[in-house]
């Protein structure tokens, strides 16, 4: 049996990116950039006043805190102004408007008493630059602001925006299928007879692609029967990712192996040295990767987020789909008998101060309920059974953060 990583590098090695193509910002979270984003102007654009109040020439508060000075006019945000501020003279002035020639320095406004057509301010320190945020202070036109191959994030599309980008060219994202096995599994709308059991794995593998803002259809939930069972993964392979839950183990019901086979899917493995997860079933055809993942919910979550989400980023460009882990310690004690990398459930808290992990305790990977107690999933090591508590383990969320 190959291991968590042999498995990720042979997933990784079987996938090329998919083409470019050019994606609104407003739907391009997550989607890896082509081109670097560069600023398209100096940021700020011109000497940006950052306070409300009075534009001044610091000269006038020449050895003083306090001075009188004759209001030359008003200058509002986004109204242009050609108004010139000579000494003894201030503009009353709003945040973002563009400092005027002749002033330096900015008063803020609960500095100020007006008086008629004069003002009084009072400024300990009345500088150069004082609450003016200077033309291209953040970035000289033409810096790049985002590499290309990063992937956009809230703040990037914010970037691409105010620098006129309003479509990104961007790889494309994989489209996923999803299909639930087993003759046991029913809608969720229906009331189960008492061997019957709810299909959850649709909906968390639906919602765990839309994090990766992907497009993912449900293709519906196919009976442990060959000829039913075949044509639904015939007709899920026009995706880019078909994955399957249940049907992957040694029972004689588990007909997906061989289906995937026969549907002229070429098999890369089956089965990974890893708790849960271990009947994992990898394959592809030209342009289809599938997966076939055990059907309890445990495990379809673990194995969505280590072997999905990889691929996902490589089909999308990303130039490092491997998982980023936190190092980070144990809040109690540990026990793993499972002689395999174990993908444990671990929750996040703080702890003296101090952030670590707690183990999420679930009586295996059919205890979905206890599983949602968990903010991620921590590495127990195949060779030892314990970890002691403080001992530092390697933690996955379930969102990426970085
Ligand atoms: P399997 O991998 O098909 O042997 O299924 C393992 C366990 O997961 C069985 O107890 C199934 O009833 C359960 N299971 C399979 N598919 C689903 C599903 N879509 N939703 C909830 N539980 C499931
Ligand atoms: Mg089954």
């Amino acid at each position: 049996m190959i291991s968590v990583s042999e498995a990720l590098d042979k997933i990784l090695g079987s996938a090329t990116t998919l083409e470019k193509t050019v994606v609104p910002i407003e739907d391009a979270l997550s989607y890896t950039l082509i081109n670097d984003i560069k600023a398209d102007r100096p940021i700020p654009p011109f000497n940006r006043v950052a306070m409300d109040g009075f534009a001044i020439n610091s000269s006038d508060f020449k050895n003083k805190t306090a001075v009188d000075l004759q209001i030359a006019g008003r200058i509002q945000t986004g109204v242009k102004s050609g108004l010139i501020i000579y000494p003894g003279q201030a503009a009353q002035i709003m945040t973002g408007a563009p400092c005027p020639e002749g002033a330096d320095a900015v008063i803020k406004i609960e500095d100020a008493t007006i008086n008629g057509d004069m003002v009084h301010l009072v400024a300990k320190k009345a500088k150069p630059g004082l609450n003016i945020a200077p033309m291209g202070e953040d970035a000289e036109e033409g810096k790049v602001l985002i590499e290309a191959g990063s992937p956009l994030t809230t703040a990037g599309i914010a970037i691409c925006a105010s620098v006129g980008i309003h479509e990104v060219p961007v790889y494309r994202k994989p489209k996923i299928k999803i299909i639930s096995t087993g003759t046991e599994i029913i809608p969720p709308s229906e009331t189960p007879l008492p061997h019957q059991i709810r299909d959850c794995n649709s909906f968390t593998l639906r919602v765990m692609s839309q994090l990766q803002n992907i497009e993912a259809t449900f293709l519906g939930i196919g009976e442990d029967d060959l000829s039913l069972l075949g044509s639904m993964i015939h007709d899920g392979l026009d995706a880019d990712i078909l994955i399957l839950s249940g049907g992957v183990s040694m029972g004689e019901f588990d007909h997906v192996p061989k289906l995937l086979e026969s549907n002229g899917v070429k098999n890369i493995f089956h089965r990974i040295k890893v708790k849960p997860g271990k009947p994992v079933w990898f394959g592809k055809t030209e342009t289809t990767y599938v997966f076939g993942l055990p059907g309890n919910p445990v495990s379809v979550q673990t194995c969505f987020r280590i072997f999905v989400e990889p691929l996902i980023k490589k089909l999308s460009g990303s130039k490092s789909p491997r998982h980023k882990f936190l190092k980070l310690p144990l809040a109690e004690d540990s026990i793993s008998k499972a002689n395999r990398e174990h993908y444990m459930p671990g929750k996040l808290v703080i702890k003296d101060g101090w952030s670590a992990i707690e183990p999420v305790l679930i009586r295996g990977s059919g205890d979905y309920s206890n599983f949602e107690k968990s903010h991620g999933l921590f590495i127990f090591p195949a060779e030892i059974d314990l970890m002691n508590r403080g001992e530092m383990v390697d933690f996955l969320p379930w969102r990426e953060i970085w």
